[in-house]
């Protein structure tokens, strides 16, 4: 049997006057979820509540159905169809939100989520949140940003260094709230003990280097100081934007 424990902390940075990040956690069904919202005329807070409500409500009703009644998918089965609906639903209601105040017109949030379901995980998102998997000293990035300059680096127009200061660099080309239809990537995982996973928002990513992060993965501290290293290298850093990090480690029980 695994043991999974969870820790994560959110922090506004040092330039934004309110922080629009939010996540989940809820180890009981194995979810944990991270938002960045974005836009509205600051109401950008309004969208990843909005979002990481919906999607852990629908999870939690959905948990251990074969079948359930809302969403795109209803005659499918399984993790990531589960998934895939509830990040339909959370976009719907992001967008339905707009639809009756017009003062939360533009506003949008990116997702990254993982469900856990005894040794497999379903990582899904939309936009520049990340997910990462720190296993036998490698730290491996499992999400893909939805950004245009990372598509522009893999189109191989940009070098992934002049992605690093690119002015566009957090142009996000998928999010929740910006059409009817959203697109959700899903990759699904193998858990092992000793694994620790990142779920990020881009005020991390934005700040500092992917050796900075496999570095904090690797310390023995406890996850909460783990998780406060990190938002205040980011600080230091600058803090340019709102900050969110969210560790699980899995264990043998
Ligand atoms: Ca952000």
């Amino acid at each position: 049997m695994l043991e999974v424990k969870a820790c994560a902390l959110s922090d506004v940075g040092r330039s934004r006057r309110r922080n629009e990040d939010f996540f989940a956690i809820d180890e009981e069904k194995g979810i944990y979820l991270v938002a960045d919202g974005m836009g509205g005329h600051g109401h950008g807070e309004v969208a990843s509540r909005l979002a990481v409500a919906a999607i852990g409500d629908f999870l939690r009703q959905s948990t251990g159905r074969r079948r359930w009644g809302l969403g795109r998918g209803s005659r499918e089965e399984g993790r990531e169809a589960r998934l895939r609906d509830a990040i339909d639903v959370a976009n719907r209601k992001v967008l339905r939100a707009v639809e009756r105040d017009r003062s939360l017109l533009g506003m949008g949030t990116t997702l990254v989520a993982m469900l856990l379901d005894g040794e497999r995980a379903t990582i899904a998102h939309v936009g520049d949140s990340r997910a990462y998997r720190w296993r036998e000293n490698r730290l491996t990035q499992l999400t893909d940003d939805h950004t245009w300059v990372n598509e522009q680096v893999s189109a191989g127009n940009i070098s992934e260094t002049q992605a690093r200061s690119h002015p566009f660099k957090s142009v996000v080309t998928r999010a929740l709230g910006g059409a009817r239809e959203v697109e959700v990537e899903v990759c699904e995982v193998e858990v092992a003990a000793g694994d620790r996973y990142l779920l990020c928002s881009d005020g991390l990513t934005g700040m500092i280097t992917d050796e900075r992060i496999a570095e904090y993965l690797r310390s023995r501290s406890a996850l909460d100081e783990i998780c406060r290293a990190l938002v205040d290298e980011a600080n230091r850093a600058g803090g340019r934007d709102n900050i969110t990090v969210l560790i699980l480690a899995v264990a043998e029980s």
